[in-house]
């Protein structure tokens, strides 16, 4: 066999159990997408709160700022040429926002979680990780060469146990977890951990806000504002792609954690920053989101009416929050179920393994708060 042969093999398996991967060819207008001759109603996307859809921020945006003068590039990393003034604004705002001592802003979620743990861990450190985490944060886990265990998802007796079998043999332990959960659409229990944490003196929480930011909290700071334990999270992480209708990510954190992050982390030193425009347009966005009230109430409305639905229907979905899943297990079926969804107006798509772990494909469907009740019973209708 030759070398491309082992490739078209491998291809061909995934065809088979139906895990086979291809770019979607599609076009989009506001909340709609376009594919082979369909309109669709899109359930897929992450803008949560309906900004990219909507463009009116981003109109507001551009007819405030004079968007010539806005380089599209940074040109370099920040520790060279590449750190403009927008990154600081972005950065004080941030932390003023959610009252932490400092903020620094990644070129993307990614770049966030395969940088932050790398550069935080070393020989004595242990990572104690839920077993659903999103794969950056597996990817920084294994780049970090720390020991890891990943606890069963929001099993915290098991992790109360790891603690106390290992607090005494290490150094550093760091706990880590998202708050909404990308694929399942439930939340972990930050108030627990947090009283977990201050039972040692030495862990540190990491938490992953990408789907909560925007979405939750008075402010719209996430899931550790609404329960008030900004204070207590030592990183704190989120993401511009998905609520904020941007790019890029951000940790808030504690001064030194910032300093000692810029000299070490290495997805931040050795990748060109983003352009100075997006940082930009994504502190735009971010001063309007604590006035997005009505958009987080109608998105928690909505999207409880639609489990309710579900629950109505019998399907049983682990979700309490906008990102609400419907498990087949297998692949195949839910590759057919999300066409038959699409032929019907709706663009739902299947999630399979190595997504989710194996036996537990899915459609997952993500509302926005620009849905109506009607569309959502039309969808419920078809399931
Ligand atoms: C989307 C996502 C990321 C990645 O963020 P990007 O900015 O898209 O790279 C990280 N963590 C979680 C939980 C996510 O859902």
């Amino acid at each position: 066999m030759n070398i491309k042969e082992t490739f078209s093999e491998e291809l061909e398996k995934l065809k088979v159990s139906g895990n086979f991967r291809s770019l979607p060819e599609i076009a989009h207008e506001g909340r709609y997408i376009f594919s082979r001759g369909r309109k669709m109603l899109d359930f897929s996307s992450n803008d949560y709160l309906g900004i990219a859809a909507e463009g009116k921020l981003w109109k507001e945006f551009s007819d405030s700022t004079d968007i010539r003068r806005e380089l599209p590039s940074s040109s370099s990393s920040r520790l060279l040429t590449g750190n403009f003034p927008e990154f600081r604004a972005l950065e004080a705002r941030l932390a003023g926002l959610f009252g932490k001592e400092a903020a620094l802003v990644f070129n993307s979620g990614y770049h966030a979680n395969t940088g932050i743990l790398p550069a935080l861990c070393d020989g004595n450190s242990l990572i104690l990780a839920d077993k659903l985490v999103h794969a950056s944060i597996i990817d920084g886990i294994r780049l970090s060469g720390a020991k890891y265990v990943r606890y069963r998802h929001n099993d915290y007796v098991q992790l109360q146990r790891l603690v106390e079998d290992n607090a005494a043999g290490f150094r550093k332990i760091f706990i880590v977890t998202e708050s909404i959960f990308s694929m399942d659409g439930d939340e972990a229990d930050l108030a627990r951990l947090v009283d977990l944490k201050h039972r040692y003196g030495n862990i540190m929480l990491y938490v992953d806000e990408a789907h909560a930011f925007g979405t939750r909290g008075d402010n719209g700071c996430g899931c550790a504002e609404e329960l008030g334990v900004t204070d207590e999270i030592d990183l704190l992480v989120g993401t511009f792609g998905k609520a904020a209708a941007s790019a890029g990510a951000y940790v808030v954190c504690d001064g030194l954690i910032r300093e000692y992050l810029i000299n070490r982390m290495r997805t931040l030193i050795f990748s060109t920053a983003l352009p100075p425009l997006n940082i930009k347009w994504t502190d735009f966005v971010i001063s309007r989101l604590p006035g997005m009230k009505n958009e987080r109430e109608r998105l928690r409305e909505i999207s409880g009416y639609f489990r309710e639905r579900l629950a109505a229907k019998g399907f049983c979905s682990p979700s309490t929050s906008h990102i609400i899943p419907i498990i087949t297990g297998d692949s195949q079926a839910a590759v057919l179920k999300a066409g038959a969804l699409q032929e019907a107006g709706f663009y739902v798509l299947p999630v399979r393994p190595p997504t989710v772990p194996a036996g537990s494909s899915r459609l997952r469907l993500s509302l926005t708060a620009n849905m109506s009740k009607t569309e959502i019973d039309t969808l419920s209708e078809l399931l």
